[in-house]
């Protein structure tokens, strides 16, 4: 029996640019739409998700944190910052979430998944200090150095002990997709390549008579990936559109429930079991 379970830590806010860039610009012209843009979208919630497995638990991204507000955390340099609000309370940040839930992060957590390496999705790392921390290796390798602090990571914040497992797609094929990378034993949590967002992103699918196709930041809403409509930070709009179709294709062959990190319905489908159709 596997168990998954939302767990929101705190909120993010982005241009409507961001959220949904003009099919008609490239990536460049999408980014410049989102410092022109004076519209905000509402807060939305940035989302980690426990699995709960026979072979242990996993955590897939880790939020971000409240240092993400302390005055000097984020580069000044880097005018993108301004473009997205990050507001986590101390309480909000994933180790307090899962203590609440009985469990204890610095050694109930028997790996921590990433989808990929931006700020909002590794700002919780600290709290695993014990934990396998697994990320994709192509991601991995755009992320880091200045070439990351310019995209959206900080790796200048993560913790001085990380030296994440870095995964490669070199498992079988599976479904529309062209290779994958299994986590368990058994097959039942594996990586797929879903990139577009940035280079080298992948997501999660816990599989079972339902799948559970954690998203991360392929797309930011189920809404946006019936429109195929990708996102306004993607430096490989194509690349990010195959992607939508890839996992439309996967949703269309079998029962899956679709909850990227920054969906606010996510949860409510994941309560109802309310699969992708
Ligand atoms: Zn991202």
């Amino acid at each position: 029996m596997i168990k998954v379970t939302a767990i929101e830590t705190g909120k993010a806010r982005m241009k409507t640019a961001q959220r949904i860039g003009r099919d008609d610009h490239g990536a460049i012209g999408r980014k410049i739409d989102i410092f022109r843009d004076p519209n905000w979208v509402e807060p939305l919630p940035i989302l980690c998700f426990l699995i709960e497995h026979p072979e242990g638990r996993f955590l897939v991204d880790t939020g971000d944190t409240w240092r993400n507000s302390v005055p000097g955390y984020l580069p000044g340099w880097n005018p993108f910052y301004k473009q997205v609000e990050i507001k986590v309370a101390p309480h909000e940040e994933v180790g307090s979430r899962l203590l609440a839930l009985g469990i204890d992060p610095a050694k109930d957590i028997d790996a921590v998944i990433l989808t990929h390496f931006h700020h909002d999705h590794t700002g919780g790392l600290d709290h695993f200090p014990r934990s396998r921390i697994i990320g994709p290796r192509e991601n991995y390798a755009v992320s880091v150095g200045l070439r990351g602090m310019m995209t959206g990571c900080l790796p200048q914040r993560w913790p001085i002990w990380l030296k994440p497992e870095l995964a490669d797609m070199d498992g079988p094929k599976l479904g529309p997709f062209s290779a994958s990378h299994s986590i368990t034993r058994d097959g039942a949590i594996v990586l797929v390549p879903t990139p577009g967002h940035v280079d080298g992103h992948v997501s999660v699918i816990v599989r079972g008579d339902v799948n559970y196709f954690l998203a991360g930041d392929a797309t930011y809403s189920q809404e946006n990936l019936l429109a195929g409509k990708t996102d306004g930070v993607t430096n490989d709009p194509e690349t990010a559109l195959a992607t939508l179709k890839m996992i439309q294709l996967f949703a269309e062959r079998e029962p899956t429930v679709l909850l990227p990190a920054h969906d606010p319905e996510g949860p409510a489908r994941l309560a109802a079991n309310a699969v992708l159709s």
